[in-house]
């Protein structure tokens, strides 16, 4: 697969891992249905066991409570179509996954630097409205802001609420061990590591929060989603957390690389988006003050430089990011911000090329002065 010349949108998807290729191409190689008894059957069987064991094993939860899925999407639509509460709570950050299923939940705010107000959180919940499920994410996917997941945890468990995290961007990236020990329900996907798209799981650690299944008729997965196993995908997100997991301290030199961006950014007029909150390390909004968001697009694909505006929408235009609304930003400077977002395969000529663009590009425009937030 050939990449552009400087790849720079891993929140979008990831390149795939070769080690994903093989497993994939291995997988659809056996012909046997999961379900079957016969030997054929039971190797495909193996295959899709194997893969839940080590995604399972990458989450720190126990095989059984993981669901696979057919992604980030339908594990989040899962939750807000189902989950056994009368009110949801979601933050006004989420993913279009949780809010366009959820179009009837309470908001709650962020604060200026993207995280969830804890104040307001409290207060909703402290609000009558008869068994509450909360859906905050993990790392956003426009930022990269951490939520303080023992923060909110602490107020959703004390009014007695579960808490579902959409742990889709931070997998894979962070130590999972503080969504495990606070989360009732976590939703993963395989391809923003490096894995196939088009699979993802659903990790029910509370079986008290349990979300009714989408798709009925068929007893896979433990009854919980209906329909033969996708098992090339399953068997690749299970290789793309091997991969990952044998490149060992990558995030930590990708955080580095980050920063040194960042800075020399800020020097030729960017302003980053939530930069005094705790971030992912590869993940960077960036505003040129000025300049229209799909003028930069456009200008850094005719550099080879590929990145997004905001959240990459499946319609393939430009959209106005609630994320940075909703902290704050008017839209006129949401409308100027892109997403800048490394990964496991990212080199530094790739980032150093981004820079060079970048700053071509604000000072053939004459940005110089920091304005937009
Ligand atoms: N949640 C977050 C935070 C995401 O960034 C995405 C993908 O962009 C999703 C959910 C949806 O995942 P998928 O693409 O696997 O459906």
């Amino acid at each position: 697969m050939r990449k552009p010349i400087a790849y720079l949108d891993y929140n979008a998807t990831a390149p795939v891992h070769s080690e994903v290729i093989t497993a994939v191409s291995a997988a659809l190689g056996v012909t046997g249905n999961p379900s079957s008894i016969h030997a054929s059957g039971r190797k495909a069987r193996a295959l899709v066991e194997q893969a839940r064991e080590t995604v399972a094993q990458t989450l720190g939860c126990s095989p059984r409570d993981l669901v696979f899925t057919s992604g980030g999407t339908e594990a989040n639509a899962q939750v807000l179509l189902g989950a056994p509460v009368e009110r949801f709570l979601i933050s006004a950050i989420e993913h279009d996954s949780v809010r366009a299923n959820a179009p009837q939940a309470q908001v709650i705010p962020v604060q200026r630097d993207g995280r969830v107000d804890l104040g307001s959180l409290e207060q909703q919940l402290a609000l009558t409205g008869g068994a509450t499920l909360v859906s905050i994410m993990h790392a956003n996917n426009e930022t990269g802001v951490i939520q303080p997941l023992a923060d909110i945890s602490a107020l959703v468990r004390s009014a007695g609420a579960f808490l579902h995290v959409d742990a889709v961007q931070s997998f894979g990236k962070l130590p999972m061990a503080e969504v495990v020990a606070y989360a009732d329900l976590v939703t993963l996907s395989a391809h923003k590591i490096g894995g196939p798209k088009g699979v993802g799981a659903l990790a029910i650690l509370n079986p008290k929060a349990e979300p009714r299944p989408l798709s009925r008729g068929g007893g896979q997965e433990m009854a919980r989603r209906a329909g033969t196993e996708n098992i090339g995908g399953i068997a690749g997100f299970g290789a793309a957390c091997t991969a990952l997991a044998a490149r060992g301290g990558w995030m930590g030199t990708l955080e580095l690389l980050r920063n040194q961006m960042e800075t020399k950014l800020i020097a030729h007029g960017a302003v980053v988006a939530g930069y005094e909150a705790p971030r992912l390390g590869n993940t960077s909004t960036l505003a040129m003050p000025g300049v229209d968001a799909s003028r930069q697009l456009m200008a850094f694909d005719l550099e080879g430089v590929a990145v997004s505006a905001g959240a990459a929408c499946s319609s393939g235009k430009v959209k106005s990011s609630h994320v940075l609304e909703a902290m704050g930003w008017t839209p006129l400077a949401a409308s100027q911000a892109i997403r800048v977002s490394l990964g496991w395969d990212t080199q530094p000529e790739e980032v150093d090329r981004f820079v060079a663009a970048w700053a071509n590009l604000a000072q053939r425009l004459g940005i110089r002065q920091v304005a937009a937030e």
